[in-house]
């Protein structure tokens, strides 16, 4: 069927370019050794990110929603010594799952797990006035995406990409009656990308090993 081929592809692109190495591969075992749900990136999501990462010259990035680390180690890995990842996580069993992968990939240093509703943590943020992130990862509970975006608008700079994930919710995004929180937490964000005077945005969708997704993308003016 047409997911399976989807994953074949991915597979493909995997193999093809060196996707996921032994450390990233270790993280998403480690993730699923420790019985966390298996909805972290993709690993061509993953490079996806950390190039996008690399081609803005990113030196901090800003994430919502950790899980196992899986991300947070990309990014990690991606800016370099001098780089810092600053992510949220509200289950704090992830935050440890993440906290010792993050140790694994040598990455540690690099990466803060901050622990709490991420919307109180994005706040504690901007009461001490944390320097602007360059790129933001908006990846937690999606009906509060529309809240996480007016944050992270506080929290970067004019020329910051923010990327919102899992905003094609399977097609249901295109739903108008939809009752769904997701979707409408999809939808509610993407109108307010497009009519945001400090935002230029654009949503794509993805097939693949995830099935049927996409996200936003967002530069801030
Ligand atoms: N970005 C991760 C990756 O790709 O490796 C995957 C993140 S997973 C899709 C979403 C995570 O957000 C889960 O670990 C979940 O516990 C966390 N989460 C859910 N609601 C949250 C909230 N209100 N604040 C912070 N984290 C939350």
């Amino acid at each position: 069927d047409r997911d399976s081929r989807w994953a074949e592809v991915d597979a493909f692109f995997d193999e093809a370019l060196g996707l996921e190495d032994e450390v990233l591969r270790e993280v998403r075992e480690a993730t699923a050794a420790a019985d966390l749900p298996g909805i972290e990136v993709s690993a061509a999501q993953a490079r996806f990110l950390a190039l996008l990462c690399r081609m803005v010259g990113a030196r901090r990035v800003l994430e919502f929603g950790t899980l196992g680390g899986y991300s947070a180690t990309s990014f990690a890995r991606a800016l370099g010594d001098d780089g810092e990842v600053v992510t949220f996580e509200i289950d704090p069993r992830h935050a440890e799952v993440a906290r010792a992968n993050l140790e694994r990939a040598g990455v540690p240093d690099r990466v803060t797990v901050l622990m709490g509703p991420a919307a109180e943590s994005a706040q504690g943020l901007i009461d001490s006035g944390a320097e602007p992130f360059d790129l933001v990862f908006i990846d937690a509970d999606k009906p509060s995406n529309p809240r996480y975006v007016e944050l992270a608008l506080q929290l970067t700079r004019p020329g910051s990409v923010i990327v919102v994930d899992n905003v094609v919710r399977r097609g249901g995004v295109a739903d108008s009656d939809s009752d769904d929180p997701g979707v409408l937490g999809s939808r509610e964000v993407l109108q307010l990308l497009g009519g945001h005077p400090r935002l230029d945005a654009t949503a794509l969708q993805t097939v693949g090993a995830k099935g049927w997704d996409g996200f936003a993308l967002a530069r801030v003016r």
